[in-house]
């Protein structure tokens, strides 16, 4: 019998039909989130990279109304301290801690819950690239058995509702949904692997548990940000488009009049040459970023941008946008007509 291949939708390939709007001012549209128990008021949440989240980010994001999730690629202790310095900074000014830090599922994972634990965090985001795995059942099962429900679990990642349905079941509120989408990724060159995201977002959408579904890798707009919103998103993680950012953890280095970053994919040759001294399977690239300043400024115009996107769809909030988004699919020609296609002189 011949092999029945099913087609799959990546970001481009989608576009929201524009439908009547009564919202007369785009101040009475509203972004708040809630991640099964987490309210965001912005649903974005920046990548556990160590080219992405440290305590600056964190702050900045909890600050925007985000969430941050701390990298595990340090000690427990350097983990902790560095998110003890979150969770004091925003306890003291808004008394909801709104951070997340990395874990894994083996190794030191338990001793870093703990150390996490202590010092106020209470949610950990259990952090590897093949989430549909029995070390990631394991882990999450022997979490709730030493911590009961003090944790929300982040856990993932995955491509698939079957995937997002065991997470929830094993014991996620919620799940990073995307494998191989990534900037910097190449799982999908390495491994012949993955799904484009925005497809496992309207697969995982399907669900009848009530996990939260957050969209990571390959978001490069504020558009990308309301198609995956749109499809069943209730937050989405960033990583490349924050990279470059102040609050980015490293150096800012010169290179032709023009400032960057590094930003490394954590399966990278780089960054596992870093963090444990020898490679396993590269599944990632390091480059670096364009500098573009303070990450408020940024998230800023991303809200503004999501906000505009919500009017379009004539959505005073996530969840009308959800009820009222028309999807339609877009040719080739449609893709390139929806980019800017001016000569620039
Ligand atoms: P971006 O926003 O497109 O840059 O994607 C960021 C996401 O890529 C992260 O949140 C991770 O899920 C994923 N990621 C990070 N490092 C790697 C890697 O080395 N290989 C594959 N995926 C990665």
């Amino acid at each position: 019998m011949a092999l029945r291949i099913p087609e799959t939708i990546a970001f481009d390939d989608i576009l929201i039909r524009p439908s009547f709007s009564d919202i007369k001012s785009r101040r009475h549209v509203n972004l708040i989130t809630n991640l099964c128990g987490i309210s965001l008021n912005l649903p974005i949440i920046s990548s556990p990279m160590d080219t992405v989240t440290e305590a600056a980010m964190a702050k900045a994001m909890s600050k925007a109304g985000g969430m941050g999730v701390i990298h595990r690629y340090n000690s427990p202790e350097e983990q902790a301290d560095i998110a003890s310095a979150v969770t004091d900074a925003i306890l003291e000014e808004s008394g909801t801690p709104t951070v997340a830090a990395a874990i894994g599922v083996t190794g030191d994972y338990i001793e870093r819950a703990t150390a996490l634990f202590e010092v106020g965090v209470r949610t950990v985001c259990i952090d590897v690239a093949h989430g549909h795995h029995i070390l990631m059942k394991e882990a999450i099962t022997e979490i709730r058995k030493i911590f009961g429900d003090a944790f929300h679990i982040i856990a993932g990642n995955v491509a698939t509702l079957d995937a997002f349905n065991d997470l929830s079941d094993w014991g996620a509120n919620s799940v990073r949904v995307g494998i191989g989408g990534g900037s910097i990724c190449s799982t999908r060159l390495v491994t012949g692997h993955g799904v484009p995201t925005l497809q496992s977002v309207i697969d995982c959408s399907a669900t009848d548990r009530s996990a939260a579904i957050i969209a990571d890798g390959g978001i490069r707009t504020s558009g990308d940000i309301v198609k995956a919103l749109a499809c069943g998103a209730d937050a989405v993680m960033l990583g490349s488009m924050l990279a470059g950012t102040n609050e980015a953890p490293g150096q800012v280095a010169k290179d032709n009049e023009t400032y960057f970053k590094v930003y490394r994919g954590m399966a990278s040759v780089d960054a596992q040459m870093n963090w444990r001294g020898h490679t396993s399977s590269v599944e990632g690239v390091s480059s670096k970023v364009p500098c573009i300043g303070p990450v408020a400024t940024i998230l800023e115009s991303l809200r503004k941008g999501v906000v505009s996107g919500l009017s379009y769809s004539g959505a005073k909030d996530l969840s009308e946008l959800r009820s009222k988004a028309k999807i339609i699919r877009v040719t080739t020609s449609g893709i390139t007509e929806s980019k800017t296609h001016i000569d620039l002189i």
